[in-house]
């Protein structure tokens, strides 16, 4: 695999053919799949197992092109591999999408035809939950693969990750604050959480208890109602958000939200929240945080918790080990930071380097006998 301190920003797109894409982001596996009958139409993308099995959810999402769907799942995935490999799990990196509605175009013959697909596999690739993609579908992906984790509780399985993805956030939020202000108390500092879904919801509780003052942007005005009902938050409209003298943003709806207009305008010193792929451009904005002067705690660390918790299941599902195991999230940032700062990098070279080092490492180990 390149070294990421010499690789140009990659893009795959339209204009790239699969190939030429998979080698410019390193992938060893792409497969389409289609299905007549039920419609189905799905791309699983398989980066790198040299550390063990690709994992990674399934994403429906209603993308406009077939190139935009590669796009999305070529990086994704390969976050999987940064992902797993940073967190010391023996796990590659994988993703799925299904092209398509998940309100009107999903049905029980449609998620078993991939969960047949993904039987195909071999065991290879492994699926969970993402966006579009429910409890109820696991289910249905579930009577046709063994190969698949992130399952409801009634099924064996751990249930929603997203508390345990919270606490790593929060976390890693903790350890950015050592590193920023020496010391990882959150009390009285200013933090905007941009989205109040699953995961913002719970990171705002951890915030709420200790005295940060929150402010809170969501485009669903439910999600900010519940939020506001049971915390002291302000709620800020998405015109003015990122002109706020802020101490921490913390991005937990898309991804790309890092981009030259955000930063040129984010007032913070810290930028740590869950969300996936939050910068635009690796290099680029990578760089844009450095010479800021803000410490970026890289997602596919600090957002690791909920990968922890599906690779729990894959042995015999327990929340205390997923919690205990997510602690680490600390450390991790705390020693990308030492990295970054050693050797004047952006922190998410740091935090890629590392996790390149342990693919090759381990992945060197598992070649002999
Ligand atoms: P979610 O769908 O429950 O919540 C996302 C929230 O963002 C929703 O409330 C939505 O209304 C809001 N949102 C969407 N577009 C917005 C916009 N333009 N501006 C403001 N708010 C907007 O998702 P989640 O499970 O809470 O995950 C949040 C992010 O963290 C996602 O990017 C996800 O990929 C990532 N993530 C989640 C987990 C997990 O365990 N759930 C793990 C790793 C990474």
């Amino acid at each position: 695999m390149p070294n990421t301190q010499e690789l140009p920003t990659v893009k795959a797109d339209a204009k790239s053919s699969v190939i030429e894409s998979m080698q410019a982001l390193g992938h060893e596996q792409v497969v389409h799949f289609y299905d007549q009958a039920t419609g189905l139409k799905a791309i699983i993308a398989i980066h790198n197992t040299q550390l063990g099995p690709a994992l990674g959810g399934t994403r429906m999402w209603a993308y406009a092109t077939e190139a935009e769907a590669l796009t999305d799942v070529l990086r994704l995935s390969r976050g999987m591999s940064y992902k797993a490999a940073i967190t010391g799990l023996n796990l590659g990196g994988g993703k799925a999408v299904i092209i398509g509605d998940a309100k009107t175009q999903k049905s029980e013959a449609l998620m078993r035809r991939f969960g047949k697909f993904v039987d195909g596999l071999a065991g290879r690739y492994i699926t969970a939950e993402d966006v579009g993609v429910g409890t109820k579908d696991m289910e249905y992906i579930a009577m046709e693969t063994r190969h698949v984790t992130g399952l409801p509780e009634f099924l064996g399985g751990g249930g929603d990750p997203s508390p345990v993805t919270a606490y790593g956030v929060y976390l890693g939020m903790k350890s950015s604050a050592k590193e920023a202000y020496g010391n990882d108390s959150l009390e009285g500092k200013k933090i905007l959480v941009q989205g109040i879904g699953k995961v913002g919801h719970h990171l705002v509780g951890y915030l709420a208890k200790e005295n940060a003052i929150i402010y809170v942007n969501d485009i669903n005005e439910d999600n900010l109602k519940a939020v506001a009902a049971e915390y002291k938050v302000q709620i800020v409209d998405a015109a003015s958000m990122f002109d706020l003298e802020i101490d921490i943003y913390a991005p937990c709806a898309l991804g790309a939200t890092l981009n030259s207009e955000s930063l040129s305008r984010l007032r913070c010193s810290i930028i740590a929240g869950a969300a996936n792929n939050q910068l635009a451009d690796e290099t680029i904005h990578g760089l844009m945080c450095q010479q800021k002067g803000i410490l970026y705690a890289p997602d596919f660390l600090i957002n690791a918790g909920g990968l922890i918790n599906v690779s729990i299941e894959l042995e015999g599902y327990n929340r205390d080990r997923a919690m205990s195991m997510t602690e680490n999230i600390y450390a991790a940032a705390q020693n990308v930071f030492r990295i970054a700062k050693a050797e004047n990098i952006p922190t998410i070279n740091a935090a890629k380097r590392l996790a390149e080092r342990r693919m090759e490492d381990i992945g060197r180990i598992k070649l002999s006998f």
